[in-house]
């Protein structure tokens, strides 16, 4: 029997629907990896993965801790939420990854995004393995203690399933440096331990140079190697960016600084259009309205007369040569997809996870728009993560410039991966989204089947 005979697509997503049910997130992007990873298994004879079944392994996470949060808000309210760690996979290194704190966080999205991440970090050449998590809880609008008060409960329970050699989160939506601040104060109050156990963490107490800047950096990195791999240049580009968050904001910095422009910022109450471009004095205020008064984005209107602010709308319809989603998943349909290309845009780097549904990633594909997935384009987070891990378990702390070199070579590495597994042979083009599937893939894959079956 051929090896193709094996494989069924259709049958194993339907597997993975049946034992998932209504996790569309979570159906979704398995469905994304398994149409590129097993072609590729085919095509390259490697049937031991089909063997061991490593795909369907992958794609059930190693546990998945749900756990109750109780907190008191200020006027005395006892509040109940729901937290959440998934550990994916820790064939190639410790649990790495995120923690988001959103009313929209389920364990669909904490499934997909620990699914994800494992292919992401193992791109990145680092020892991390893949998780995340996170809770419905929503920190616009509460106060400083009341987020500390959360924090801290959430800690409380997260402490017994995380460690520095066992599973390490840091920042993601709705989680910063203030959160990583208070829930590793609590996790230190509880062990009695000084360890690397949250990264994204202050200078102060063990943080890297560069983190809170590394995955809007690493983007636009990224987006430059796609540029100079077609020897052309960011230089001139008009850039659409969505959302106005640690993401797009530090996009944004690299883009003026590479000499392109930025027209563009969102939040979920709509988008703002800037038509003479944000300078870094725009830049410098749109920080302290999002990171320090924690405001919304349509202020941005009311200080410059020029831009136009959007209500309850996304930026894709604005005329760029790049996209940059910087938000949340599925924030760019098909549709939007279309308005872009018949715009013009010829490049989007994915800086949120997943922010492109599967219509958008087709009309990509079929126009011939340089798409790089958030799985690639936005690994420079997670990797000055690990590089903070090295500077904890050393009890070292490397200068900026160090710190920023190293993630200019990881973004140009996995820009080497991306196009060692993604280049279409007639073309000489770049499929980014399999190069970075298969990449990604194959050296969790190895390790686990060294492993045998555990
Ligand atoms: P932030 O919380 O700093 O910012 C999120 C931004 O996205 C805010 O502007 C927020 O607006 C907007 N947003 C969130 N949810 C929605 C929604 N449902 N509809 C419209 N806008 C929305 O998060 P980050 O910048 O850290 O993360 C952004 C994306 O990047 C996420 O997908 C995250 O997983 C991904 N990412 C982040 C990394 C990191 O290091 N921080 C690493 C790798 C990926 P509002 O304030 O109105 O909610």
């Amino acid at each position: 029997m051929a090896l193709s005979d094996h494989v069924d697509l259709s049958r194993f997503m339907e597997g993975v629907e049946r034992r998932n049910p209504g996790q569309i997130e979570f159906i979704q992007a398995v469905h994304e990896v398994a149409a590129d990873v097993f072609p590729w298994i085919i095509q390259h004879d490697r049937e031991e993965y089909l063997e061991y079944q490593i795909l369907r392994r992958i794609a059930e996470p190693d546990r998945v801790v749900s756990f109750r949060v109780c907190w008191e808000d200020d006027n005395h309210n006892i509040r109940v939420q729901r937290g959440w760690r998934v550990q994916n996979n820790n064939a190639i290194g410790p649990y790495k990854g995120g923690l988001r704190f959103h009313p929209t966080v389920t364990e669909s999205v904490l499934k997909f995004l620990a699914f994800e991440q494992t292919f992401k970090n193992s791109l990145t050449g680092l020892p991390m393995g893949g998780g995340k998590g996170g809770a419905n809880f929503n920190p616009r609008g509460k106060t400083d203690h009341e987020v500390m008060r959360f924090c801290q409960s959430f800690m409380t329970e997260l402490y017994r399933h995380v460690g520095d050699d066992v599973d390490v989160p840091a920042g993601d939506i709705g989680v910063g440096a203030r959160e990583i601040g208070y829930m590793f104060g609590q996790y230190k109050r509880i062990t009695n331990r000084f360890t690397g156990v949250l990264t994204g963490k202050a200078l102060e107490f063990g943080g890297s140079e560069i983190r809170t800047e590394a995955t809007g950096y690493g983007v636009v990195y990224f987006l430059a190697n796609m540029f100079e791999y077609r020897d052309r240049s960011l230089e001139g580009m008009r850039c659409a960016i969505s959302g106005s968050g640690n993401v797009a904001l530090h996009a944004a910095e690299k883009v003026l600084h590479l000499g392109g422009s930025v027209h563009t910022f969102s939040d979920s109450g709509g988008f703002v259009f800037d038509p003479d471009g944000v300078d870094e004095e725009k830049l410098a205020w749109t920080k302290e309205l999002k990171e320090q008064r924690r405001g919304r984005i349509a202020e941005y209107a009311d200080r410059y007369p020029g831009a136009t602010f959007h209500a309850d709308q996304r930026p894709w319809s604005v005329p760029c040569d790049v996209a940059l989603p910087c938000a949340t998943q599925n924030e760019l349909s098909g549709d939007d997809a279309r308005e872009l290309v018949g715009n013009g845009c010829i490049a989007v780097a994915e800086g949120a996870n997943m922010p492109t549904d599967a219509d958008g990633i087709e009309v990509f594909a079929e126009a011939g728009t340089w798409f790089a997935p958030g799985k690639a384009a936005n690994a420079g987070g997670v990797a000055v993560s690990g590089l903070e891990m090295s500077q904890n378990s050393a009890r070292l702390a490397w200068e900026e410039d160090e710190v920023e070199r190293q993630l200019v070579d990881i973004m140009a590495g996995i820009h080497e991966r991306c196009v060692e597994h993604g280049r279409v042979a007639d073309t000489g083009d770049v499929n980014y989204v399999r190069g970075a599937n298969i990449a990604g893939f194959v050296k969790v894959a190895d390790a686990m089947l060294a492993f045998g079956v555990v």
